[in-house]
């Protein structure tokens, strides 16, 4: 056997490093890489679903619960494909209350999700790429820290990695969005009850040795790999991490979104002072990254499915606003042409990156009346905390 003499094999072990820590900090944002362009402007069509109609309930003027959920880039070309796509008719249809939020960030026009993840779930606008800290860098207390600090009980659910930007703003407070391992670390700092989404990378395979999975366990959670194990969970803590990273794209990634929100809503609402709970439908925005209509369709849908599963526990439970909205607009997506009979929709697009364009803000329930007009995304984290009691 050759030996290699000790500067080749460092230099070899350097690169080997150099790799696999450029992998672990730009793996997440893969969708991003221009090389991965997959432009496709027409959805063919598709089968339907049915929507179900809602009737808003007018008992209560507060809500106990909220029920926040964001469609990543899900700007109004997104949601008006999927409508197309479905032959004319989305869940969404069954909020009457409906405004605008301006996205833009302290330090840019146009936001990341990072930043407009801290507005909504902190109330301040920060630089693009902050979780959770001020544009000094100071940690500013999220809706979630509040309301768990208050006896609420709170979750999270996506189908990226749970250590993903938006997420993440619900849970850490760290200036980079790159610092997955870092921010994985900060849900043992919390008391969630409920988390369930990718990521499993950041939480067992780590630079400091730690592996989250078992502190998590040692803490009471059931940490769960499968959709078919976590929605069998009737209650508890619960940690379900679901992929490595991000999990598939539609179709691909199957049932997800839409029992993981069954779950999370029937694990929620056991408490007795209400529930905080944030949806993502966090991959609409990478088809729309590459211009892809069919990707955005078949995600904007899936996010809307599990829109009507908050519906349906909301107008039953009376006491719960869910409020939809989206953290930027991507893509500058728009329809140029459909057809409601067949669901075909032809979308075209002004950019492969997000835009600076309001996004709408649907509410549903007890204090929806607040969420009317323009207003900056920070005012929706200060609603939603007025509406709860939650201060600061
Ligand atoms: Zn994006």
């Amino acid at each position: 056997m050759i030996k290699s003499p000790p500067f080749l094999s460092q230099l070899i072990l350097s690169i080997l490093i150099i790799g696999c820590v450029s992998f672990s900090v730009y793996g997440q944002e893969e969708y991003k890489d221009p090389k991965n362009k997959a432009l496709n402007e027409t959805y063919p069509g598709g089968s339907f679903y049915e929507v179900q109609n809602y009737v808003q309930p007018k008992n209560h003027k507060r809500p106990k619960n909220i029920i926040l959920m964001i469609g990543d880039g899900m700007g109004f070309g997104a949601v008006y494909s999927a409508m197309t796509a479905n032959g004319g008719h989305l869940f969404l249809e069954n909020f009457k209350n409906i405004g605008f939020s301006k996205t833009y960030s302290s330090d840019n026009y146009v936001t990341d999700s990072a930043a407009a993840g801290t507005a909504l779930s902190t109330g301040i606008k920060t630089y693009n790429g902050a979780i959770g800290v001020d544009p000094d860098k100071k940690p500013v207390p999220n809706i979630r820290d509040l309301a768990e600090k208050k006896g609420l009980k709170t979750g999270l659910v996506t189908t990226s990695a749970i250590t993903h930007a938006t997420p993440a703003t619900f849970i850490a407070h760290v200036t980079s969005r790159g610092s997955y391992e870092d921010i994985a670390a900060e849900f043992l700092k919390t008391n969630i009850d409920v988390f369930i989404g990718g990521g499993i990378k950041n939480f067992e395979v780590r630079k400091d040795g730690r592996n989250l999975s078992n502190e998590l366990k040692d803490k009471g959670y059931q940490v769960l790999y499968t959709i078919e194990d976590i929605q069998k969970v009737q209650s508890g803590k619960l940690a379900g991490l679901t992929a490595q990273q991000h999990n598939e794209l539609m179709p691909k990634r199957g049932e997800m979104l839409v029992p993981s929100t069954q779950t999370a809503i029937r694990l929620l609402s056991q408490g007795k002072k209400g529930f905080f709970l944030m949806v993502e439908g966090s991959e609409i925005d990478f088809p729309a990254h590459s211009n892809s209509t069919p990707g955005v369709v078949l995600e904007t849908l899936d996010f809307d499915k599990a829109i009507g599963v908050a519906l349906k526990f909301a107008a039953e439970n009376r006491e719960t606003l869910i409020i939809v909205t989206a953290d930027h607009e991507t893509g500058g997506m728009s329809t140029t042409a459909g057809d409601y009979k067949t669901g075909k929709v032809i979308a075209k697009y002004t950019t492969g990156s997000h835009t600076g364009i309001a996004v709408p803000v649907y509410a549903f329930g007890p204090g929806a009346e607040e969420f009317t007009g323009f207003m900056e995304n920070t005012d929706i984290a200060k609603k939603m905390m007025k509406l709860l009691r939650l201060n600061p």
